[in-house]
């Protein structure tokens, strides 16, 4: 009652122009939340000097790369007439295809989307002259422990129902004047959350008004490894200081995308997959390279497309495996079994050995290891299914659109095979077979029930492929029992995958709360 009182004087007290403009309020007004289902970052609009003048979208280079699909949402604001804000969420195109709509740096995590402007409220947007170079950097003045500003969603925090950011402030951490080429980043010490990526960090200028000195890219960590007996893990002591990226690199990427705004093939140059001069039946080798990179596509996207190294594929009678010792030049080496135009064959097998490498694959001892076969297993049904789907519009060829339907039906026939165990039975399932997994990694028949249940999970989060990343980087001693290697596994997962890990666990009625 007493802070309802409060409250009320306050709002009677407010005086008449406290609803001026504020220095901050152009940064403020143009910075919005940027998300899909992959990912959710800060985002601010950037309106370029005449006669391009276009209105551009800045963020992380990260955020969009590791957004699925062809759209994502900008949470824009309406201000009605009375001043009050309401939030409009609007869908723009990030992708068409492979082609993606977005200019990266070549070499820094910042990317620039151009938006028409036929957005359906008007927006505000920082003049390109409001970015600082480091020629108006330097005339600033602005020194190590000076003050600056940051707008970002922390976590996805909105300050308002209708969607505003959340200032922060911090001081330069590191000397700010540094040549950008040399010292892309400098440090500031705000709090740092996930989400904070792709927000404006801005001074208030000599002038009065807000410059922009950089793009939030991330935040600082201290890793510490901690090795015990039993166990060793890498735990990140967050210095609580925000990595931010100098606006030098805002205006070339700017220059980048008004210089040539043409839409530019998404790079695949991490997936190198080739194939050896082996007996492969009546296939045309360029049909069944295809056919691979079709296959592995849907999980290494959902990955967030890593850098492998190259695969090599062999025929070979003692596949289908990706085998432990490396190639020439470090590449993987995957066997095989498959000749002759079997599309959903070669499909099936390969991306089963595609999530080994994804799941960067280890020979130790791991009694866990019909988990991996069985999230491999996983792997072979969803990009069946996914290829099914995508074939339907984008085959290899166009005369191959007739095989999408074939593709599924794989998977699908393997999934109607499969002994039904529903989710509330696979604990009671998994007592009772515990024996036979434990010893027997592959038991296809075993892999395949699990594999079903684990479906469901990674076709309604696609970005679990993501946390199978980290599944083997613990301690070859969490290994030993199913609670140890899962917790091991949550512990390493990014934020965003811990509760795909805790759905999986669910799956065994294994609750992994944080220690
Ligand atoms: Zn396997």
């Amino acid at each position: 009652m007493k802070l309802l009182a409060t409250y009320t004087i306050l709002a009677l007290t407010i005086p008449q122009n406290a609803f001026a403009a504020q220095f901050a309020d152009t940064v403020m007004d143009a910075t919005f939340k940027l998300f899909n289902s992959a990912s959710t970052s800060t985002c601010f609009f950037v309106r370029n000097s005449k006669p391009d003048a276009s209105l551009y979208l800045v963020t992380t280079a990260h955020t969009l790369e590791r957004m699925n699909g062809e759209t994502a949402i900008v949470v824009l604001r309406r201000r009605d007439d009375n001043g009050l804000y309401k939030r409009v969420d609007h869908e723009i195109v990030i992708r068409k295809g492979t082609r993606i709509k977005w200019r990266r740096h070549e070499k820094h995590d910042v990317a620039v989307l151009a938006v028409d402007d036929s957005l359906p409220v008007p927006v505000t947007a920082i003049g390109i002259d409001r970015l600082a170079d480091a020629e108006r950097f330097a005339a600033e003045g602005v020194g190590i422990c000076d003050r600056l500003f940051v707008f970002t969603y922390p976590e996805r925090f909105e300050s308002s129902r209708a969607g505003h950011p959340i200032a922060r402030q911090g001081i330069f951490s590191s000397p700010p004047l540094l040549a950008p080429k040399s010292s892309p980043t400098f440090l500031a010490d705000f709090t740092t959350f996930p989400g904070d990526s792709g927000g404006p960090a801005f001074i208030h200028g000599k002038d009065g008004k807000p410059l922009v000195v950089g793009v939030v890219v991330g935040q600082q960590y201290h890793d510490e490894r901690i090795d015990s007996v039993y166990e060793s893990r890498v735990v990140k002591h967050p210095f609580r200081l925000g990595l931010v990226l100098h606006a030098h690199h805002i205006r070339e990427t700017l220059r980048t995308a008004a210089n040539s705004p043409q839409v530019t093939k998404e790079t695949t140059e991490s997936l190198r997959i080739s194939l050896a001069a082996d007996d492969w039946g009546d296939a045309q080798k360029a049909d069944i390279l295809n056919v691979l990179n079709s296959a592995a596509l849907p999980l290494w996207a959902s990955a967030g497309k890593p850098g492998l190294r190259p695969v090599s594929v062999l025929s070979d009678s003692k596949g289908p495996l990706v085998a432990f010792d490396r190639g020439e030049a470090d590449t993987y080496k995957v066997l095989l079994n498959v000749k002759g135009r079997l599309w959903a064959r070669f499909a099936f097998q390969f991306s089963h050995e595609m999530c080994h490498i994804l799941a960067n694959y280890r020979d130790v001892p791991n009694q866990q290891m019909w988990l991996e076969e069985a999230i491999c297993e996983c792997a072979s049904l969803y990009s069946l299914r996914a290829m099914g789907e995508s074939w339907k519009s984008k085959p290899p060829y166009p005369n191959w659109k007739s095989y999408a339907a074939s593709l599924t039906q794989y998977a699908d026939d393997r999934i109607a095979g499969a002994p039904v165990v529903s989710s509330d039975n696979l604990q009671e399932w998994y007592e009772q077979n515990k024996g036979t997994l434990d010893a027997t990694a592959t038991n296809r028949e075993l892999n395949l029930v699990v594999a079903v249940r684990l479906l469901e999970i990674f076709e309604r989060h696609p970005q679990a492929w993501r946390v199978v990343r980290s599944l083997n980087l613990g301690s070859p001693s969490e290994n030993s029992s199913l609670e140890k290697y899962l917790s091991g596994w949550y512990e390493r997962a990014g934020l965003e995958q811990k509760s795909i890990v805790e759905d999986i666990a669910g799956l065994f009625r294994i609750s992994l709360s944080p220690r």
